[in-house]
């Protein structure tokens, strides 16, 4: 097997939005020592708490195999831009990821798919690797353009330098974030494929590795079966991220 068909390292990342105060931190040091005890190394793991808690989280995390992300990231080093965090600083809080384009954020910020690139090059860039959500709304499905809604996504969204290290995709449905609604696995079985032969088409062999998450609704009683979909790399995670109890079933999942 060569370097570029190795399967990729899974990622389990949660994504806690703006939920989350200090004695939230329980979560995460149950989250650890769950992970501790279970012995397991299967997959990475990764919190993306809100800006307030990513330095206390950083140090519940200590000494954990679990990384720190942020949410989002200005896509300039630093500067007049008030309410805005640069990816320098995220990885000076010893963050490694930040979540970038993720459909909140295009849709109540109206953040665009070049905006999009522009931050994943401001992770580059801080040495941090960019998660870069894309996803069709139930509209967009409904009419038959999922793929090419997501596939204009990643064309735009996508800086030049993406390679498996820096960059991570994920394929979140805007109708499967929050609803408890999911695809079929064949629905994602298609998609990621379709993702994956995008990234090999305008990335080549640096693309082949490169993980690409599914993200909307898993839960613990589905997170076995989106998991195992082929080009299913692992899955980004909102509300079920939040507990240990609900979170940690999904990591085992893959680990
Ligand atoms: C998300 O916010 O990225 C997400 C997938 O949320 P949920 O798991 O709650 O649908």
């Amino acid at each position: 097997m060569t370097a570029a068909t190795k399967p990729p390292r899974p990622l389990i990342a949660g994504n806690w939005k703006m939920n989350g105060l200090l004695a939230a931190l329980a979560e995460v040091r149950a989250l650890a020592g769950r992970l501790a005890r279970s012995g397991k190394t299967g997959a990475d793991l990764l919190l993306c708490p809100p800006a307030t808690l990513l330095h206390p989280m950083a140090q519940a995390l200590s000494g954990s195999a679990i990384a720190l992300g942020g949410q989002d990231c200005h896509a300039e080093p630093k500067g007049a831009h008030t309410g805005d965090i640069a990816a320098e600083m995220l990885a000076d809080l010893g963050c490694r990821y930040v979540i970038v384009g993720h459909s909140e954020r295009r849709q109540n910020h109206g953040e665009t798919d070049a905006e999009v690139a522009a931050k994943a090059t401001a992770a580059q860039r801080a040495g941090l690797t960019a998660i870069v959500c894309v996803g069709e709304t139930r509209a967009e499905r409904e009419a038959g353009r999922a793929e090419a809604v997501v596939t204009a996504q990643l064309l735009a969204s996508l800086p030049a330098g993406c390679t498996d290290r820096n960059t991570v995709i994920a394929y979140e449905p805007v109708w499967a974030i929050g609803t408890g609604l999911t695809p079929t696995a064949a629905d994602v079985a298609a998609l990621h494929a379709a993702i994956r032969r995008v990234l090999g088409q305008r990335f080549g062999a640096a693309a082949g590795c490169m993980r690409l998450l599914y993200g909307g609704s898993v839960k613990a009683g589905n997170a076995a079966e989106l998991l195992a979909v082929a080009n299913v790399d692992g899955a980004l995670v909102g509300g079920a991220s939040l507990s240990a109890t609900e979170f940690w079933p999904i990591v085992e999942a893959r680990l």
